[in-house]
């Protein structure tokens, strides 16, 4: 029969079970408390991020506006230095003044071109290194011309707006000083036109992206120059509001705004050139400064993707396998409770053994078979071997032993359990190990016990009636027999002598007659009362039926001690019986018969002793015989018996 656990966990295959509704509906719930928080960081990393690129996107315009305004600052030194220069050789020798212009526009090689102008007191121009100037230039009406004409007498270098010179027709910045001749008196301007587009050089250095603008702009608002990507110059000249710049607003800085130029967003590093009037911009464009960690913010929603997936899936994978082991578990425990239920219905108790914490789990009907106090206790082989009747103990763990090292199927075993008022009580303790470890050492054994006493007191009175006679409780002929076969065997193998004395009661049938068949049977019990009396307990005394005794003697040591106890009982059978207040006189004839001298087997010597009972009866009774074996026919013509030829 194949070998099945007594505790399995059967797999619930069906692969729908993953897609239960309540561990949709839990994996919903799941998820709409994880995912938020997923997206939660995603949002705030990507603003993080977004963060980072506006830090450092003004970092760098804050920077590179710095740098603009120091390189702007250097040219209107160097400008202004040519102008002061101009200035003095003008008044020294305007003859050579043409030259000297030349000159300096060639020291200057090509990094700035600078057009220069003097005008009369009047502002009319009166020296222009432009080409083909024409004469009578009225430049009065010009802010840079103009304001040193209508100005206070101060040295100071004018910067103008951008304006289409009268004489060059070209779009030009012009910076400005004041000449006096040599009673300090006003004689005339000197004028330094630049093209704006020098301002806007710098463009070329920067790395802000394609977006990116720089600007030159006086603190009145008016662009000196501004460059973006297309180059244009259109913007220089035009009025601008709202920069952030004030006296007191520091020498420089960040803002963001969408430029008023172009449309485009940007943020923006400011630095003033406050002794000039000017300040510059360098912005970069909002999109621009956001690409480099476009890429980053991309990947971080990806990301937030992949995870809300991943939870997805592992949230319904372990919420599937948890419904799974909770419905497995459940199940289990339902097969537990029914089949505990079936065997309580049975009237057997369970228990449950676990090895790692030696405690053994009784159900009540085990606590009750086995009378303790607790349904939780601690059990081992010591403790068993305290509880368990001796003689019971090694069978018992010879079949727990079997079982646990797997050479049986499961442990079976009766044995007597002490109570706790000292009785024992025969239980029958069945069970199988439920749990092995991985090295196949069992962790768990679970069983069931039942009361057998009720049973096993059963079988042995059914056995003491096979084996005794009902009336007077001794042996019968079965049991009789039984004895003597295994005293014989024993006599044969240590060579000893063994007494047979077989006996019949005399005149007793009158008894019966004359008080009845009660009185006859008190009197047979009064009998195998007196005898067993004066008999050793080794010897077995039998009533083989009727008024019929037989006494079995163990090592004796020849005929006459046999015949000493058969007179024994010869003299109490004479002594008269009392019985129900009649005074009862028989007696008995008795046969002698000893192995090996009479017979050697267990029927022949019987049959000995039967005869010389029966030669007691023919000799009249009340006497012992022994056996004589019959003398020998002289002839052929009669064989032996073979009893006969046994005591031969
Ligand atoms: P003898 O001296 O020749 O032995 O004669 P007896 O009167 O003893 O009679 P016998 O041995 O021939 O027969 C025994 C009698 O015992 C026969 C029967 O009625 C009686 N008897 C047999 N079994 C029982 C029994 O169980 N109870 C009673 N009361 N009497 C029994
Ligand atoms: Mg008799």
């Amino acid at each position: 029969m194949p070998q099945r656990p007594l505790l399995s966990l059967r797999p619930l295959s069906d692969a729908s079970a993953y897609f239960r509704p309540d561990v949709l509906r839990r994996l919903a719930v799941f998820l709409a408390v994880v995912l938020p928080l997923v997206w939660l960081f995603v949002a705030h990393e990507r603003k993080q991020l977004g963060e980072l690129a506006h830090e450092e996107s003004n970092r760098n315009v804050r920077n590179l506006a710095h740098a603009f305004a120091e390189e702007v600052r250097s040219s209107i030194v160097t400008i202004d230095l040519s102008l002061s220069q101009l200035r003095l050789s003008w008044l020294r020798n305007p003859e050579q003044f043409a030259t000297i212009v030349a000159e300096l526009n060639h020291n200057l090689q090509g990094q700035m071109r600078i057009e220069v102008g003097v005008t009369d007191a009047d502002g009319r121009l009166v020296f222009s290194s432009v080409r083909g100037a024409p004469g009578q230039v009225d430049l009065a009406d010009r802010d840079h011309v103009g304001s040193h004409l209508r100005g206070e007498r101060s040295d100071r270098l004018f910067i103008g707006k951008p304006i289409t010179g009268k004489v060059s027709g070209r779009w030009t910045v012009y910076f400005s000083r004041p000449i006096f001749d040599a009673r300090g008196k006003l004689a005339g301007v000197i004028v330094a036109g630049i093209e704006p587009a020098y301002f806007s050089r710098f463009y070329s250095t920067i790395d802000l992206g394609h977006s990116a603008s720089i600007a030159l702009v006086r603190t009145d608002g008016i662009v000196v120059a501004r460059t973006t990507r297309d180059l244009t110059q259109r913007d220089s000249g035009k009025l601008l509001t709202g920069y952030p710049y004030s006296p007191d607003s520091g020498p420089g800085g960040n803002f963001h705004r969408i430029s008023r130029m172009d449309g485009l967003e940007r943020y923006y590093g400011w630095r003033a050139l406050s002794d000039y009037g000017l300040l510059v911009t360098v912005g970069q464009s909002v999109h621009d400064a956001h690409a480099r960690y476009a890429e980053q913010r991309e990947l971080l929603v990806y990301t937030g993707v992949a995870i809300s997936l991943l939870l997805a899936l592992a949230g319904w994978a372990a919420l599937a396998a948890s419904d799974h082991r909770r419905r497995a578990v459940a199940s289990l425990a339902a097969a537990e409770a029914r089949w505990k239920l079936a065997l309580n219905a049975a009237g057997e108790g369970v228990w449950d053994y676990s090895f790692a914490n030696r405690l053994v789990t009784l159900s009540p009907s085990a606590q009750g078979i086995v009378d303790l106090e607790r349904s939780l206790v601690e059990f081992d082989r010591a403790i068993f071997a305290d509880m368990a009747h001796p003689e019971d103990i090694a069978t018992v763990l010879q079949a727990l032993d079997a079982h646990l090292i797997g050479a049986t199927p499961d442990y079976t075993a009766q044995y007597r359990t002490r109570l706790r008022n000292g009785n024992w009580r025969w239980i029958l303790a069945r069970g199988q190990v439920a749990e092995r470890d991985a090295a196949g050492s069992p962790l768990r054994i679970v069983g069931t016990v039942a009361d057998i006493d009720a049973r096993k007191l059963q079988e042995e009175q059914i056995r003491h009636l096979a084996h005794h006679d009902v009336l007077t409780g001794l042996p019968n002929r079965l049991l009789f027999g039984d004895r003597l076969h295994q005293a014989l065997l024993a006599a044969q193998r240590e060579s000893c002598l063994l007494g047979l004395v077989f006996f019949d009661l005399d005149k007793f049938k009158p008894v019966n007659d004359n008080y009845g068949h009660a009185i006859g049977d008190l009197l047979l019990q009064q009998v195998a009362t007196r005898l067993r009396g004066i008999l050793r307990a080794s010897d077995t005394l039998a009533r083989l039926g009727g008024d019929e005794f037989v006494v079995l003697l163990p090592r004796v040591s020849g005929t006459p001690d046999v015949r000493k106890v058969a007179e024994d009982i010869l003299r109490e059978l004479n002594r008269p019986f009392v019985t129900e207040g009649f005074t009862l006189h028989i007696s008995g004839s008795l046969g002698v018969a000893v192995y090996p001298d009479d017979a050697m087997d267990a029927d022949s010597l019987m049959r000995c002793a039967d005869a010389a009972m029966y030669q007691a009866k023919l000799q009249g009774r009340g006497r012992v015989a022994e056996y004589v074996a019959p003398a020998p026919k002289a002839e052929q013509d009669q064989q032996p018996s073979a009893v006969e030829r046994d005591a031969a």
